[in-house]
């Protein structure tokens, strides 16, 4: 190999290079900061910002707020200066972060497993109408996001929030988020293991501690009894087994990853019974956070770092230096057929039944929510979940109860047997509100819906499970694009005319399961906004009358 020279700096981005020159591992002793962000982690904890906001900020108002705080140390309890209306996607990457701030913030509350009890849910709805103009969207990570949210009101938001047992803590930033659990934990009839009460200890003994909340990036977490929260792009992921001697515990995975290096998450081959999977858990953040690449954002995943080691030698570490301690092999789950996505009536293992709800690419509003937990209420419920799919359910509904339940939702434009077309589609917050993206998104999901509806009513039967369209602001992946039947990477295309118009750049044939794999990029393969639906309508009529047998 090429030694790395002043001629030659290519040598000098070789893998080899880059561990000579440390990639800022702690463990390895780098630990002066090597970037800005780890600089402003090191100057102050990001925890402190939060008597920062309660005392200061809301006092003295947006312009009080010290830039670090404001576009770093905030996210780390939920909050993201919002876009400024009006700057279009064109001058996204162009424009300096002061000039894309607006003074309004996006607000993500953190609901992990996505379980909440309706009186939570009415409680979210009730701030939403107070304090967020009444908006609210589900993401596809169980989160609840408001926004217009105004620094002012703070403090007396996470009154509320906290009085109802709920948290913005570390729902953003390079820290432990929210962590997806299954939306039918502990009722489901084929489900493994709930893994619920893991969730419940992960979040006791760890969240808002400082030694978990200062990482190289964010820390994307997964526990699930069933295959139904994308536990193949985690960071980690417990994932319900039958271990053959030992019954039902989990099988973990690390590793996985979207964005714009997409990896699938790799086996450590181990099993672990439901009450050891805390001290797993610790012993995987704490590897990351102290063997995570700190030198390069682009490379500060814990993907880059098991891409490098290997799971084997990931497991071999994390046994010998924090879990001192062998962990048993056990079995890989078995993938699924099909996406779970939850919508529609099912039976509980209990006799009673959940029912599903599709709101489109999960835009609700306070209102709705509040409207959703009374109707539950009604229907003898006092249970609600929010799904990886951006969807919403109802549970512990007796069968009696479930046609008016499902009249009520249906009323609030949350059908309960929902087209195809609406189950499949995801979109991410984009040009609205976030600063990173490039295009439009929530109305464009919402638009593509409509049409297809329309359009495609003479296939409709002929569709056994939801095309699965997925639509993202910009090249970032919070819709999960890779892993869609069409996923859509936001971006400026050319149109016929020659014009920079908003568009996409298209993935298909992406899936998680029996189908594991990335969408495929075609090169050139774009479309612009204003072909989307023309464009889908082909792709899915062209797949239902060339597909083989048993085709997905
Ligand atoms: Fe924003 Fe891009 Fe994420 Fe969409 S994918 S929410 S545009 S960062």
């Amino acid at each position: 190999m090429a030694s790395p020279t002043r001629d030659n700096p290519a040598a000098a981005r070789t893998p080899r290079a880059r561990q000579r020159r440390g990639e800022g591992q702690w463990a390895l002793g780098y630990r002066e900061p090597l970037n800005p962000n780890e600089r402003s982690k090191k100057d102050d904890h990001p925890l402190n910002v939060r008597s920062r906001i309660e005392n200061i900020y809301a006092r003295g108002g947006f312009d009080s707020i010290d830039p670090g705080d404001l576009r770093g140390r905030f996210r780390w309890y939920g909050l993201y200066t919002q876009r400024k209306p009006g700057i279009d996607g064109g001058r996204t990457a162009t424009l300096e972060p002061e000039e894309l701030d607006d003074e309004y913030f996006m607000l993500r509350v953190r609901i992990d497993g996505g379980a909440l009890t309706t009186e939570q849910l009415a409680v979210i709805g009730e701030i939403s109408q107070t304090y967020a103009r009444d908006s609210a969207d589900i993401t596809d990570r169980q989160n609840v996001q408001y926004h217009w949210i105004r620094i002012e009101d703070m403090p007396t938001i996470w009154e509320k929030l906290e009085g109802a047992g709920l948290t913005t803590m570390t729902a953003c930033g390079d820290s432990p988020r929210v962590i997806l659990g299954s939306p039918v934990a502990g009722i489901a009839e084929d489900e493994i293991i709930d893994g619920t009460p893991a969730i419940d200890e992960i979040k006791r003994r760890y969240l808002g501690k400082p030694e978990y909340a200062n990482l190289p990036r964010k820390f994307k977490t997964a526990v699930s009894g069933l295959p139904d929260v994308a536990h193949e792009i985690h960071d980690v992921a417990f994932v319900g087994v039958v271990h053959p001697e030992h019954g039902p515990g989990f099988d973990v995975w690390v590793g996985g990853g979207l964005s714009t290096n997409p990896m699938i998450g790799q086996r450590l081959g181990a099993w672990v019974p439901l009450d050891e999977v805390p001290e797993v858990w610790e012993g995987v953040i704490s590897v990351f956070r102290d063997y995570g690449y700190r030198r390069l954002r682009s490379r500060a995943r814990i993907k880059f770092l098991v891409k490098d080691w290997g799971a084997e030698k990931f497991r071999e570490v994390l046994e010998s230096q924090y879990l001192k301690r062998k962990m048993l092999d056990g079995p890989a789950p078995e993938a699924p057929a099909a996406q779970h996505d939850h919508v529609g009536v099912h039976r509980q293992k209990d006799g009673k039944f959940y029912v599903g709800a599709a709101p489109v690419g999960g835009r609700v509003s306070g209102s709705t929510l509040i409207k959703v937990a009374k109707a539950a209420e009604r229907a003898g419920s006092n249970r609600v979940r929010l799904t990886p799919l951006q969807k919403l359910l109802v549970l512990d509904v007796a069968e009696e109860d479930v046609p008016g339940l499902q009249a009520e939702l249906a009323e609030l434009g949350l059908p309960t047997n929902p087209s195809p077309w609406r189950r499949g589609v995801m979109a991410c917050t984009g040009i609205e509100f976030c600063k990173l993206a490039i295009v439009e998104t929530k109305q464009r999901a919402k638009d593509l819906v409509t049409a297809l509806e329309e359009r495609l009513a003479d296939i409709q039967d002929q569709v056994e499970n939801p095309v699965t369209v997925h639509i993202n602001g910009c090249p970032n992946s919070c819709a999960r694009i890779q892993t869609a039947d069409i996923g859509l990477k936001g971006q400026i295309v050319t149109d016929d005319d020659g014009n920079q118009v908003e568009g996409f750049q298209v993935h298909l044939g992406g899936g998680l399961g029996l189908d594991a794999g990335f969408g495929r990029k075609l090169r050139g393969h774009k479309v612009t906004g204003d072909e989307l639906i023309g464009y889908v309508e082909r792709v899915v009529r062209n797949y239902l009358s060339q597909r083989e047998e048993g085709e997905r």
